[in-house]
């Protein structure tokens, strides 16, 4: 469900938790490793809230602005 005021926010930082889980993949597996952590960043949930109502989402509602 999304709302119409178009104006986000970014809401969660586990991205930045991946990164580092793919490093750790990386020297501990090696490069698979690596690509095995990389492939757990398309799981990530970098979640939005909505500056206006604070709805949150779990990606940008289309035609939305990140605003911070
Ligand atoms: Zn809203």
């Amino acid at each position: 469900m999304f709302c119409s005021h178009r104006e986000v926010v970014v809401a969660g930082q586990k991205k930045k938790l991946s990164v580092t889980k793919g490093i750790i993949g990386g020297l501990l597996f090696g490069p698979l490793g690596a690509v095995g952590g990389a492939a757990g960043l398309g799981k990530t949930r970098t979640m939005f809230t909505c500056v206006k109502c604070g709805k949150t989402f779990d990606h940008v509602p289309s035609g939305s602005h990140i605003v911070g």
